[in-house]
């Protein structure tokens, strides 16, 4: 039997999971996560498939993702002896104009990528030393990219553009969206599960530490909250999503800020952490009562449903809506108050069903149906993986 492994390697962590390749879909055997490298106090830790802890070292110094993948690995051959890695997988925030689905890495590919990281430059460095620590560590394994921005590519003109002169859409200022490895584990999900829904119109909010929604028509994704960056659509933990542009003007012209002052305001003080001076955590938030705490969920779930309608309007109307992400899979008060507010469009919520985290949360006879689907980006990267490795 042979194996592939998926890495999704972030600024100072990187996620891990080996998973047996079989006849039907990958098999996961065992996910780690290797945190805080480039300090003194990195640790790691392996757990099973039912999330039981197989072995964990640290704190101890962990310099950069090369090591951090070696530290994977050792601790990966030492839990599941005798694995053969065939295939790594990575995550990859962005693909650019070009790539519409997942890649196996080679120099050129290597260099197009290192060309896209001014459009994601708080991910995609950190992302390719990802890849490029695996080629080191696994020579003989074919090492594929799956793009977070891949499942949007073929958005029409008018959800692909900003309105601004068009030599900066040919520059690639486009809107890109992303968390495409979930929607497209959604997607195929409905597929099998409830395939009449998945042939008609479908917006998933994947509600999670990040946030965005997407528009799907036959599991095709036709428009999505996040644009050119991972900031804009709906706030998020600490993230802002949109936002005036002439709001940067100010902060820029008014308050002298710096472009990496404001992106540390945007990408880390923002979001449900500024609204709340509390906490990016939702349990955290949803356990307070405190009115400041109350104002951050309020806006957090205002431009939810702000979002549901525009997406539906594009869409032409809407069949379902899939809550997926950790506050998605897990909020019942927020999903109760996104539904809530879509009697008039024919949603009918199913507060019994909600309260016992059903798989379907909107009544029997609701016109529009709530869906609660856990999603599982891993697998879309370990079946890539694996189609490349049987290639
Ligand atoms: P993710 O980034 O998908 O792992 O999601 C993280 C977010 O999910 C955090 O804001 C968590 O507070 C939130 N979350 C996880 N479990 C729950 C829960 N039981 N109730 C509310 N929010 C939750």
């Amino acid at each position: 039997m042979s194996h592939v492994l998926t890495l999704n390697a972030g600024s100072s962590s990187l996620k891990f999971g080996l998973f047996a390749t079989t006849e039907t879909d990958p098999n996961e055997m065992c996910a780690g996560l290797v945190d805080r490298i480039g300090s003194d106090d990195g640790t790691i830790k392996l757990k099973d498939a039912e999330g039981a802890v197989l072995a964990q070292t640290g704190p101890q110094p962990i310099a950069n993702h090369a090591e951090a993948v070696q530290s994977a690995l050792t601790m990966i051959e030492a839990s599941v002896p005798g694995a053969k890695v065939t295939a790594v997988g990575h995550r990859v925030v962005h693909g650019g104009v070009d790539f519409d689905a997942p890649m196996v890495v080679d120099d050129a590919v290597l260099a197009k990528l290192d060309r896209l990281s001014p459009f994601a430059p708080l991910h995609q460095p950190h992302n390719l030393a990802g890849i490029r620590a695996a080629q080191a560590a696994f020579v003989d394994a074919v090492q594929i990219a799956c793009f977070d921005t891949a499942f949007h590519r073929n958005h029409p003109f008018v959800n692909d553009t900003f309105a601004l002169p068009m030599r900066y859409y040919e520059k690639g200022v486009r809107r890109y969206g992303f968390h495409g490895l979930s929607y497209d584990y959604i997607a195929g999900h409905m597929a099998d599960a409830f395939p009449d829904l998945h042939d008609g119109r479908v917006v998933v909010a994947h509600l999670g530490n990040g946030a965005s929604m997407c528009g799907m028509r036959a599991g095709q994704s036709v428009c999505s909250t996040m644009g050119f960056s991972a900031l804009d659509g709906l706030p998020m933990g600490t993230r802002s999503g949109q936002l005036d542009p002439g709001v940067l003007l100010y902060l820029m012209e008014q308050e002298q800020m710096s472009a990496s002052e404001i992106s540390d305001l945007l990408y880390k003080q923002s979001g449900l952490l500024g609204l709340s001076g509390l906490s990016n955590d939702m349990r955290r938030l949803e356990a307070s009562g405190t009115d400041a705490a109350e104002r951050a969920i309020a806006y957090f779930t205002f431009r939810i449903r702000h979002e549901l309608g525009a997406l539906a309007a594009v869409l032409g109307g809407l069949d379902a809506v899939v809550f997926t992400g950790g506050i998605g899979e897990n909020s019942r008060r927020v999903r109760a108050e996104v539904c809530n507010g879509f009697g008039w469009m024919g949603l009918t919520f199913d507060d019994a069903a909600n309260a016992e985290d059903a798989t379907e949360i909107s009544t029997a006879g609701s016109v529009v149906k709530a869906l609660v689907i856990p999603t599982n980006e891993e697998l879309v990267i370990a079946r890539a993986a694996a189609a490349a490795a049987a290639a």
